[in-house]
């Protein structure tokens, strides 16, 4: 069957592939340990459920206003000024079915045909494709892991061309954890000051930041950005709630309108149940948020120190968000049963036969001499994972 063209220019999300290969396998039998899903192992919270049962229970179950009711507005901007400190109207907030479609919305109401957008490599999956679902050109801009996977200012500067249309910047990041500082921060926004180019931050693991400076994005470092800054969010992850679907962009008025307008001939309202239960999260008591973060941090430290005691692993210590991207290229070329692994693919491939662990190529983020582990899973089923892994490694020569 004749398909559109721009299906065949991209790929299917390999996270979200891998996930649902691993929880085949489980439904099998196979007692498969998954770091693939990038999403809370934590159930939603009691008072945030009790609120989506009450709004089934009152008949709040109608279409609600396209871009989000003005109660789950105003909780957004009260937590960008309680925890941003930056002050938005309504007219400057949509609300969307996860802060994936509000990302893809905002693409579709910025990019012509041929309009770049930089995306710092290793990348989120989705960010190159749903450019290109824009007709939109992805410019990659590599960076580096001595410099802790963050985008130089010199290195912004030399992927700038007439064309340039927006950068996202994504902090603390997918799937690195790098988390840019204010003061890095700063050092980007110099280089866009005097240019009329958009600033795509995606702030969705804000919450989940282990390092010593508090979290900023370019428009809380250097105001004058702010008109030209969207901010993209959620509750999928601070609040473990994947599956509520409930993602925002708060931004200039005129961009925020174009997002309503492509939201109401597509999705229109994101659900009206979650949209209640959203309100609970961002309102509610935000203890939460911390007891899951401080689990988050015990896990990333024991999976960083078993990563790094297999032999040609090297893993770096993320300073946010909940994965680990453990550089195995020193695994490369080496054998099992006389079949050579030469790229992430294949090494994953060969954990998930071999050690029943799913993990995610880094070859999908851009970076083929790593793989991707979420450690959005217990402390028991780390230790095992990493064990199996360990194990498999040893059997290869
Ligand atoms: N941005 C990044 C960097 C992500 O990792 C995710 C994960 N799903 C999203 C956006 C989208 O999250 P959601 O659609 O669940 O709000
Ligand atoms: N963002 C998560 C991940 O990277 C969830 C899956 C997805 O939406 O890509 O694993």
């Amino acid at each position: 069957m004749k398909l559109a063209a721009r299906v065949a220019k991209i790929k299917p999300s390999e996270t979200l592939a891998i996930t649902a290969k691993a929880n085949a396998l489980k439904a099998e039998g196979r007692d498969v340990i998954g770091f693939g899903a990038g999403e809370p192992d934590f159930d939603t919270p009691v008072n945030i459920k009790a609120a989506a049962i009450k709004a089934i229970e009152d008949g709040f179950t109608k279409y609600t206003p396209v871009g989000g009711t003005d109660e789950l507005k105003e909780a957004i901007m009260a937590k960008l000024k309680r925890d941003n400190g930056f002050e938005y109207k309504r007219t400057q907030i949509v609300v969307s079915c996860g802060a994936k479609h509000t990302l893809y919305n905002l693409a579709q109401a910025l990019l012509d045909p041929g309009d770049e957008v930089i995306i710092p490599s290793p990348y989120w999956v989705s960010y190159p494709d749903i450019v290109v679902l824009a007709c939109g050109q992805p410019v990659i801009v590599n960076t580096l892991e001595k410099d802790g996977f963050k985008m130089k200012p010199e290195h912004l500067q030399a992927a700038i061309t007439g064309r340039t249309r927006a950068v996202v910047i994504n902090s603390p990041a997918n799937p690195t954890g790098a988390a840019y500082s204010p003061a890095e921060l700063k050092a980007l926004a110099n280089v866009l000051l005097d240019k009329d180019i958009l600033v795509i931050s995606d702030d969705i693991y804000e919450k989940m930041l282990y390092a010593d400076f508090p979290f900023a994005n370019i428009a809380t470092v250097e105001p004058k950005m702010k008109d030209r800054t969207i901010v993209v969010n959620g509750v999928s992850k601070a609040y473990a709630m994947t599956g509520w679907r409930i993602g925002y962009a708060a931004g200039p008025e005129e961009i925020i309108a174009a997002i309503n307008k492509i939201q109401s001939q597509n999705t229109s309202n994101p659900a009206s149940i979650s949209q209640k239960a959203a309100v609970e999260a961002l309102n509610g008591d935000q203890k939460i948020v911390t007891t899951m973060v401080g689990e988050f941090r015990k896990r990333r430290d024991i999976i960083v120190q078993l990563l790094n005691e297999i032999k040609g692993v090297k893993c770096l210590s993320p300073e946010g968000a909940f994965y680990v991207f453990p550089n195995v290229s020193g695994v490369y070329g080496l054998s099992y049963k006389g079949k050579k692994i030469t790229d992430s693919t294949q090494l994953i491939d060969y954990l998930l036969d071999e050690a029943n662990v799913a993990t995610v190529p880094g070859a999908a983020f851009g970076s083929d001499d790593h793989i991707r582990l979420s450690y959005a899973t217990s402390l028991k089923n780390i230790e095992e994972g990493v064990k199996r892994i360990k194990n498999a490694i040893a059997k290869l020569d």
